[in-house]
């Protein structure tokens, strides 16, 4: 079957920076939450939320905040958590700070551009700032947000800094995570929290039946592994049972992503009848198949590949299993982008608008180099000696309307351009804009992406649309320079 490129939906197709053969690919590994097991983020990440306003109360917080509602659609990926200030940014590929808010407050360009000074070239990372890079943080950020917001309007109920308070939810939201507050509820009713698509389970026996072997690498535990497996492969019954254990050669849970790519630890067989452990040794047993912990090591060992980049791994974290994964081990890695859909969505609807933007952007340009023209001349003019005075006079006054009339007018171009920017990004996100983009440079989170994803893609299934054995290429590198021939 060839199918070519163009005849795929845009939103099922899967994006290349950096050239991949799948030939050369002879395993081919999966994260769960986020990238096998689709959220539905209007009921789970409202339930991760509820529970951890619950917590919240019980170390201090007021009650006041349980009628506390969560739009799940407020925040996105990529965003940054100023832990000292309260505020939450966007930034650039350069890491210029392109919108702040303080709370739900938006900051002024005067404020962004004195508390973020591009000078100081600060890292906005760990310890000071918090990335927010999977869809489980959008959470923390809200509720961040919102607790700022309250302790600047209501002071006397919350007394502690922005960094306690940023302590305070991400300890609350994890305690959620792992005390089973969130596990058993989505246990008792999957299909409430998790979307199925019917094409996984098709995915995974496509790439074995082609001779790669197929594995799962997860942070999970087994027990709520089993339940979420379980539901995307179709089962609806109340009973569990393992049918879904066949689309995988092995599945390795409680990974600890990102260390399980680097440092070694101890590795437990699972009894997938009861979920004891078994202590291995560190020993691989050819019967088994499902484990916890261990790292790249043994798995590298028992999938019966020589070196990294022979195994494609799938997620949906930048930093728990595209970075490290690809830096420490050379894995070719594939990032789940659900939001490229809505992204390229908007794309297509606002080609128009972005195209009268661009031309505003030009024409802006065009003022600027016509300004920069005009001023040098009449320096020049000032500097030079004329034949008579009243000529050099009327020269002098020419340029100087001239530059008058074009300054009033690239004002104006800018003040237009600067709305309009404005506009075509809320198309994307009325807070925050375009997910890949900052004004008109790539975001950060863009940039990531570029960095690390060889492929990145809305979700894994699209990989139905390729064969196997499909080439995937990147498109030509270029630079500035690359175009002045044309
Ligand atoms: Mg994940």
């Amino acid at each position: 079957m060839h199918v070519s490129l163009s005849e795929i939906d845009p939103k099922n197709r899967i994006y290349c920076n950096r050239s991949l053969n799948m030939r050369n690919i002879k395993a081919v590994g999966f994260d769960m939450d986020y990238t096998l097991a689709l959220y539905k983020p209007e009921e789970f990440e409202l339930l991760a939320y509820q529970e951890t306003l619950k917590k919240l109360v019980n170390v201090g917080y007021p009650e006041s905040i349980l009628g506390w509602s969560f739009n799940t659609d407020h925040m996105i990926r990529g965003l940054a958590i100023d832990k000292h200030r309260g505020n939450i940014i966007k930034l650039d590929r350069h890491r210029f700070v392109k919108v702040a808010y303080h709370g739900f407050q938006e900051l002024s360009r005067e404020e962004r551009r004195s508390l973020y000074d591009a000078s100081l070239a600060q890292s906005y990372e760990e310890p000071d700032y918090a990335l927010i890079d999977t869809l489980f943080t959008l959470a923390d950020a809200y509720l961040f947000a919102q607790l700022i917001d309250l302790k600047e309007k209501q002071p006397e109920h919350i007394k502690k800094t922005p960094m306690e308070i940023y302590r305070d939810v991400r300890h609350a939201i994890d305690l959620c995570h792992r005390d089973g507050s969130i596990k058993l509820k989505v246990a008792q009713n999957p299909g409430k929290y998790i979307k199925r698509d019917p094409a996984l389970a098709d995915t995974l026996l496509r790439l074995r039946h082609s001779g790669r072997k197929v594995f799962a690498v997860t942070n999970s535990l087994w027990d709520y592994t089993h339940v979420v497996m379980n539901h995307i492969f179709g089962n609806d019954s109340r009973q569990l049972n393992f049918d879904w254990v066949q689309y995988f050669d092995i599945i390795v849970t409680g990974a600890a992503k990102p260390s399980f790519f680097m440092s070694p630890n101890p590795l437990y067989e699972v009894d997938p009848e009861t979920g004891l452990l078994r202590n291995t040794d560190g020993i691989l047993n050819s019967e088994a198949k499902i484990y916890q912990g261990g790292n790249f090591k043994q798995l590298h060992e028992r999938l019966g590949v020589s070196s990294g980049p022979e195994i494609l791994y799938v997620g949906d974290h930048i930093y728990g299993d595209i970075l490290r994964s690809k830096k420490e081990l050379g894995w070719r890695t594939m990032l789940v982008i659900n939001e490229l859909e809505s992204e390229l969505d908007a794309l297509a609807k606002f080609k128009d608008e972005f195209k009268r933007y661009e031309e505003l952007l030009q024409l802006k340009d065009d003022l600027d180099d016509e300004l920069q023209k005009n001023q040098l001349e009449l320096e020049q003019i000032q500097k030079s000696q004329p034949k008579t005075k009243s000529q050099k006079q009327s020269s002098v006054e020419q340029l100087q309307a001239s530059i008058h009339s074009l300054l009033q007018k690239r004002d104006s171009t800018r003040e237009a351009l600067r709305r309009s920017m404005k506009k075509y990004h809320q198309n994307f996100h009325p807070t925050w804009g375009q997910l890949m983009k900052t004004g008109h440079q790539n975001s950060r989170f863009a940039a990531q992406v570029e960095n690390y994803a060889c492929l990145y893609t809305s979700q894994l299934t699209n990989l139905l649309n390729y064969s196997p054995n499909f080439s995937f290429r990147s498109a030509r590198d270029f630079m500035p320079h690359d175009f002045v021939h044309d």
